[in-house]
């Protein structure tokens, strides 16, 4: 299956100019066998050529290495993207023209993050599909000593050969399901938010998220159904999940509610100390309890509250001294007090209508069981208990407007 991801660029009726470096998806078997002739597709067959791997990938029996006139094989022991270690290779590269990254979710960033500095394009050829990173143009390397999300280079062509995409252990498929069934909250809170704030929204992006996440839907399905495994259908989703990201420039339509228990893991606050996951796994975790509030506030009828600052005593029994600071910074500028939150009232049926658009906890249950996905809070080191007092905590972790964070406004009558 080819991409052709230009119809989506330019002019929208949304009022953006959407702009966007891939042009051409390729997810196939045997992709990388005419891996010459996407290149010369987009202009790029005659760039000179650098092609960044790992030991692991480039040692993998039967991998078929590329035609380059610059090869680097990083030591996959110990790799990590962070900004020192990239900028050591960099010292390297023999004045390429274009810089093709060939691997997992770390060698992105080693192509990523040069090809951004130098400004050249890079090409991505992904050796796995676990979640949506590879058609956004978001870094996530380790840049002085922080782990954060840097926009940088999207890449200008990916090629994902199925031959080894399929060889991805199990844990990597249903953490790939994860990541993309998330899209039922993150679509459902975009829309609530573009109702009662007016958020800018895009319906042709939101569109092909929700194309996303059809696709995988229909894969998980079959797989629960079947045990058969659609890589293309798999990989093809999380490749328009990601170019929703570049098109739109931030992460909107793939990341609400929650993915913030993915952030949360990662920050480990008090009480969350054990928490381990990885990202598609803590996703379908932050998925499974949203929709499970979602569907319960639905029932409830709430009445509109004064906006309050979170304040400094809540953030710092939630996160403890270490996370303090750049939790208040978050919410200094609190989105939540942008708006009437009478709005929120107000649009409370048609809130009520997009949640009814999210399949039922139960449903999601049973497709989660029998596609070995996470989903409880115990499957990723969270106390049980925890788990939905979780899904409030984490929504301070980002200054994005969700449901969560709009029941700080609303008051339930509990
Ligand atoms: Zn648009
Ligand atoms: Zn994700």
């Amino acid at each position: 299956m080819i991409f052709d991801c230009e119809q989506y660029a330019g002019l929208c009726e949304c009022g953006r100019d959407h702009e966007l470096e891939t042009k051409k998806v390729v997810v196939e078997y045997g992709a990388l066998d005419h891996f010459e002739k996407y290149m010369q597709d987009v202009g790029l067959g005659s760039a000179r050529r650098a092609v960044v791997y790992d030991t692991f990938v480039y040692n993998l029996p039967g991998v078929k290495h590329l035609k380059a006139d610059q090869e680097i094989v990083l030591e996959s022991k110990g790799l990590r993207a962070e900004d020192v270690l990239i900028e050591d290779m960099m010292t390297k590269l023999d004045s390429p023209e274009v810089i093709v990254a060939f691997g997992a979710g770390t060698i992105m960033d080693f192509g990523r993050y040069p090809a951004y500095k130098l400004g050249i394009p890079f090409v991505a050829v992904p050796t796995l599909a676990s979640s949506d990173g590879f058609t956004a143009s978001i870094c996530s390397a380790i840049i002085k000593g922080q782990k954060k999300s840097t926009r940088m280079k999207a890449p200008a062509l990916v090629v994902a050969d199925l031959d080894i995409i399929k060889g991805a252990p199990m844990r990597l498929v249903s953490s790939g399901i994860n990541d993309i069934l998330a899209k039922y909250v993150s679509l459902a809170d975009w829309k609530i938010a573009s109702l009662v704030s007016g958020e800018d929204y895009c319906e042709k992006i939101a569109g092909l998220a929700e194309d996303a996440l059809v696709t995988m839907r229909a894969a998980a399905d079959k797989m629960a159904a079947t045990g058969e495994i659609d890589h293309e259908a798999m990989t093809m989703a999380q490749m328009k999940s990601g170019l929703t990201m570049q098109l739109w420039d931030n992460s909107r339509a793939a990341s609400g509610a929650e993915h913030l228990m993915a952030h949360l893991v990662e920050m480990h606050p008090p009480r969350f100390e054990n928490a381990e996951g990885i990202h598609g796994e803590c996703v379908g975790v932050g998925t499974f309890a949203a929709v499970k509030e979602y569907k319960r506030l639905r029932k409830l009828t709430p009445k509109a509250k004064k906006f309050e600052p979170l304040t400094g005593e809540w953030v710092m029994e939630k996160f403890g001294e270490r996370l303090y600071d750049g939790i208040m910074k978050e919410n200094s500028n609190d989105i939540l007090a942008t708006f009437d939150p009478q709005n929120i009232i107000d649009n409370w049926d048609r809130i009520c209508a997009i949640i009814d658009e999210i399949p039922e906890p139960e449903e999601l249950e049973a497709l989660y069981k029998a596609c070995s996905c996470k989903y409880l809070p115990e499957h990723i080191g969270i106390d049980p208990e925890l788990g939905n007092e979780a899904l409030y905590i984490s929504a301070a972790i980002r200054n994005r407007l969700t449901l969560i964070r709009m029941t700080r406004v609303l008051d339930f009558g509990e």
